[in-house]
């Protein structure tokens, strides 16, 4: 499954991660800033766009376009905050010399706001779950790869999560998969390298019980309803609650059977860079995704996923059964 573009891909999140690390070992200030949404932004989050946009400019050879999550705008007003995500991009880079003006232009390089995807392009979440992220759980390193609307290449790192067993659980060493259509999706140990890496398997549902991965948020997706649709199945279930993409690898690997997010409000729509990697890794294993109302999921209507309401990610043979 080599190719030029996924060994940048897996270079990139590889280097995220260590950004990420270095400002949750306290090596770097984690300092927060809150974006116009409300939401929360983090030191790392501007890092981790940095240095990824940084590595593929660097190895491949292509202009970029790419659909990320971050913006340079607060980093541009607060010398501080600016200051601090050079301090973790240098680290992760292994490069000193990197300057503050090459950072931001980086970070702006792979924007969403300024992103041409009208043809085939990246999307990125450089930290997803930056809420898990703050609280010390769980959080993932998200790069995909959308071709003509469908996601054909997809990177996962998941620095905090075990590559087996209790996923909630903080590990000391982390994970990462990878996931390339029609050619499988795979996993490995951050301790690992990728010629270490197994090959994932969703095995089909078995028809005795449940276990459903869900987000720790409850402004993320609606638990009430789909604590509903898990008690119509008649069969036992249980709920593993962690936050980001993580939750796709851990039903790619066996870990859990279904990912459930039921949208909250009836107008909301998920962001691409949400869901584009885990979506390949779960299909890749031998699971379905499909929106909450079964529908086939379409990446190719910008940052949004314009046409779909809500997502289901499971075992193959649940997914009819699982609907809103
Ligand atoms: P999770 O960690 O799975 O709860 O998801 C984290 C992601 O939820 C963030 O990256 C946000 O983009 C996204 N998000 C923020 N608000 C909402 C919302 N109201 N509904 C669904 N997703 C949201
Ligand atoms: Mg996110």
């Amino acid at each position: 499954m080599q190719s030029p573009r996924l060994s940048a891909a897996l270079e990139a999140v590889s280097l995220a991660a260590r950004a990420t690390l270095a400002v949750r070992h306290g090596q770097v200030p984690m300092d927060m800033q809150t974006k116009d949404d409300k939401s929360p932004v983090t030191v790392a989050d501007y890092a981790a766009q940095a240095v990824v946009v940084i590595t593929l400019q660097k190895r491949l050879a292509e202009p970029l376009h790419m659909l990320g999550e971050e913006d340079a705008a607060q980093l541009r007003e607060n010398a501080a905050l600016r200051a601090s995500v050079l301090a973790a991009a240098r680290i992760a880079l292994a490069n000193p010399a990197l300057t503050e003006a090459e950072l931001v232009a980086a970070v702006d390089a792979g924007a969403h706001a300024s992103a041409d995807t009208s043809g085939n392009h990246w999307t990125l979440d450089p930290i997803d779950g930056t809420k898990g992220f703050l609280r010390g759980g769980q959080y993932a390193v998200c790069l995909a790869w959308i071709e003509k609307g469908e996601v054909v290449l997809g990177v996962l790192g998941c620095p905090a999560m075990a590559a087996a067993g209790d996923p909630v659980a903080v590990s000391p060493v982390g994970s990462f998969y990878a996931a390339v259509k029609g050619q499988g999706a795979w996993g490995f140990a951050a301790n690992e390298t990728l010629a270490q890496a197994r090959r994932l398997h969703l095995p089909a549902w078995n028809g005795q019980s449940v276990r459903v991965a869900e987000s720790v948020e409850a402004e993320h997706s609606a638990h009430g309803e789909q604590a509903k649709v898990m008690a119509q199945l008649g069969v036992p279930t249980t709920s593993v609650r962690l936050d980001s993409q993580c939750k796709y690898a851990v039903v790619a690997s066996g870990r859990a059977d279904a990912y459930l997010r039921f949208p909250t409000k009836p107008d909301r729509r998920e962001c691409i860079w949400d869901h584009a990697t885990g979506v390949l890794l779960v299909d890749e294993a031998g699971g379905q995704t499909s929106d909450a109302r079964g529908a086939k999921l379409d990446f190719g209507h910008g940052k949004r996923l314009e046409k779909n309401y809500g997502i289901i990610a499971c075992a193959a043979g649940l997914q009819g059964k699982l609907k809103i």
